[in-house]
């Protein structure tokens, strides 16, 4: 009888212990992918950090569900890219603070995409790393040790971006408006099809429009995301007799990207690649 009893009890006791260990609390929350890398980046393991919107989910349609709400409220600090952007964390009162990763950055009016540029990457990591050893004063050192060795790779990847600046052909032309700060930051001229939002669509006098630029500036790469509705930008390739290029605007890594070992970074050295086919 007793011999049952454990046998019962045991692994009840494992299975709650187990339980406890997972459901420990986030300290830090983070918004999407990029702000996670960058904070993980910062903080290494020193710091429980959580990351809300999952693979796959779209950040500008995003809601979060009120479990999340409730990891957010109780996190001691929430970071986020801008307040453009994940407009549900601004009526949250968590226990600590909010960062707004991108609050040191030059913005383009309503436009969110900052961390598109690697140059306006490199000034958020500085900023939630300032952030955070304000509010963990006793890692600071460890921080801005983590923070300096994921700079040089970002500046790295910054330097190569700036190649792209002694191009003579300049304009790209992508499915939604994402590159503002990257084309920006890089001497770049973006034609965007779609808006801000992924989701709305052009219309058809501005499909036209569209096709005659890219005649008139002799361009035959459309760039479109595999992450989002990509039916627009076939329609104007089929329609202008170009070709199709994936470009990832970094909102979001599905699983399999993270099995691959992508990040941030090797998605935007991807993203230089491919641009490489139009600026030259
Ligand atoms: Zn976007």
């Amino acid at each position: 009888m007793k011999k049952v009893l454990l046998a019962l009890v045991i692994p009840a006791l494992v299975f709650l212990a187990g339980c406890q260990k997972t459901a420990s609390k986030p300290e830090v929350v983070t918004t999407f992918e990029p702000m996670y890398e960058f904070t993980k980046a910062i903080v290494g393991d020193k710091i429980n950090v959580e990351n809300i919107v999952a693979s796959n989910q779209e950040i500008h349609e995003f809601e979060p569900s009120a479990k999340q709400v409730a990891t957010m409220t109780n996190a001691k600090v929430i970071i986020y890219n801008s307040n453009d952007l994940e407009k549900w964390v601004l009526p949250i009162k968590n226990k600590g603070i909010k960062v707004e990763a991108s609050a040191t950055v030059d913005k383009i009016k309503d436009d969110p995409h900052t961390w598109i540029s690697p140059k306006e990457a490199i000034k958020e990591v500085d900023y939630i790393t300032e952030q955070l050893s304000k509010k963990f004063p006793d890692d600071k050192k460890a921080f801005e040790k983590n923070a300096s060795a994921y700079l040089v790779k970002l500046k790295k990847l910054d330097a190569e971006f700036d190649t792209l600046k002694d191009a003579k052909q300049k304009t790209f032309i992508t499915q939604h408006e994402a590159f503002s700060y990257l084309a920006r930051d890089y001497g770049l001229h973006e034609i965007a099809i779609a808006g801000l939002d992924p989701d709305v669509e052009p219309s058809p006098s501005a499909l036209a429009k569209l096709k005659v630029e890219m005649e008139k500036a002799g361009l035959k790469n459309v760039y479109f995301e595999n992450n989002a509705n990509s039916k627009i930008a076939e329609t104007l390739a089929k329609s202008a007799g170009a070709k199709l290029i994936g470009i990832n605007t970094v909102e979001g890594l599905s699983d399999a990207q993270k099995k691959a070992g992508e990040t941030y970074i090797t998605l935007m050295q991807e993203n230089l690649t491919a641009l490489k086919e139009t600026i030259k």
